[in-house]
């Protein structure tokens, strides 16, 4: 293995403290930053980031103000909800967890969610300033992405990057967070026609597709950073990225492991986007 290895535990740590220290000096001046974690129905999965969230909010000094809410709940009660966290001075953010049971259009309910209280960064708001480039909140994923890419010291000015994926969440943000920073950006989808070819060009390749292993090693261009999102359940149980690690890293400059590298750092840029909306809102 040639690339080094960038420790995604290690860096949401230091996030983590940094967002702790930040919402201690918070509540030296009476303001406690406040984390409203919206679950409705009781997908397992969801349950299990909730928990997640929750707990390292309340290690970082973030108070969770957790609403749990039956798979029956109606869009209206939905939405009522986010207008009521929406009015409550001492809610700094609003997190609605995703995905929501199908009866309940997704689009409506974080469209109703203030963009000052946005700090999962969906809000159609929080995209445009991005795209403006006077980023609010950025999403969790991309924002704890270009983190890893800073604690690498990967140059990123004048550099190709390539974005696979163009989803909300993570490859249209990622993909202007890139071009913000001076990067040449290109962003491939389901429907690129060669997907070996963008790759093999890329000086900064992230990956966020959800195909586990797709990406070859071979493709790596020698040195080139590379940063995989994806996490994939194997038959087995094994957790795999979309990049075939062992091969990529044996030409990589830098590479993230799944897991270990991106996943940390959502939950701690979520804590971050959190005390800096309270920073925000009231103490400006
Ligand atoms: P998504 O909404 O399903 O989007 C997937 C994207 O990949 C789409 O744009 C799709 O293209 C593209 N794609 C699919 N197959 C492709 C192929 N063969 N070649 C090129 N592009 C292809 O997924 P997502 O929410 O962005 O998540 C992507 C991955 O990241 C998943 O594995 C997810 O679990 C993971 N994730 C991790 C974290 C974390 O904390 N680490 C957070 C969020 C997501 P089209 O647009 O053409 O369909």
């Amino acid at each position: 293995m040639t690339a080094t290895i960038i420790d995604g535990k290690a860096v949401a740590a230091k996030v983590r403290g940094e967002v702790a220290a930040r919402a201690q000096a918070l509540r030296g001046r009476s303001i406690t930053p406040a984390l409203a974690v919206v679950l409705v129905g009781e997908d397992p999965a969801s349950q299990v980031y909730v928990k997640s969230k929750t707990r390292a909010a309340m290690e970082a000094g973030v108070e969770p103000v957790d609403h749990r809410l039956p798979a029956t709940t109606s869009e209206e009660d939905l939405l009522a909800l986010v207008r009521r966290l929406n009015d409550d001075t001492g809610v700094d953010g609003i997190l609605v967890q995703l995905p929501l049971p199908k009866h309940i259009d997704t689009d409506k309910v974080i469209r109703a969610i203030d963009p000052a209280k946005d700090v999962d960064g969906l809000h159609p708001t929080s995209l445009g300033l991005l795209a403006q480039g006077q980023p609010q909140f950025v999403a969790c994923t991309p924002r704890g992405c270009m983190r890893l890419l800073a604690e690498a010291k990967v140059e990123l000015a004048g550099a190709r990057a390539v974005v696979l994926g163009r989803s909300v969440l993570v490859g249209k943000p990622m993909g202007l967070l890139l071009a913000n920073a001076n990067a040449t950006v290109t962003m491939c989808h389901s429907k690129t026609r060669d997907l070996a070819g963008e790759v093999a060009r890329a000086d900064v390749v992230i990956a966020a597709i959800g195909k586990p292993e797709l990406v070859q090693g071979a493709w790596i261009k020698p040195g080139a950073a590379v940063i995989d999102v994806g996490i994939n359940r194997m038959a087995d149980k094994r957790l795999v990225g979309d990049v075939q690690y062992a091969a990529a890293a044996e030409r990589a400059g830098v590479i993230t492991p799944v897991p270990g590298g991106v996943g940390p750092m959502t939950i701690a840029c979520l804590l971050e986007n959190t005390v800096e909306a309270a920073q925000l809102r009231r103490a400006p």
